[in-house]
């Protein structure tokens, strides 16, 4: 089972917008982390999302990129 812990100071905005994508334009994104301590932009190119964070920037996927591709295919702007 996956269960997620927020520390008791986590403001319930943070906690509600765990692990979402924000649209903050034609091809950015904004997701929060998984502790939902930070926010990372991910911008799509050539329908390929590319995240600001550390893995991504070392070229690993990462769980931000992955959740903007995933609401792509969701609304249909790429093929699954
Ligand atoms: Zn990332």
């Amino acid at each position: 089972m996956h269960s997620t812990r927020f520390k008791r100071s986590a403001p319930a905005a943070l906690v509600m917008n765990h692990r979402r994508a924000w649209k903050r334009g034609d091809n950015r994104f904004e997701v929060v982390s998984r502790d939902a301590t930070k926010r990372y932009k991910v911008v799509v190119e050539g329908g390929m999302p590319l995240c600001d964070c550390t893995a991504a920037q070392f070229g690993r996927p990462c769980l931000h990129a992955a959740t903007v591709l995933r609401r792509l295919m969701r609304e249909g702007q790429v093929a699954a």
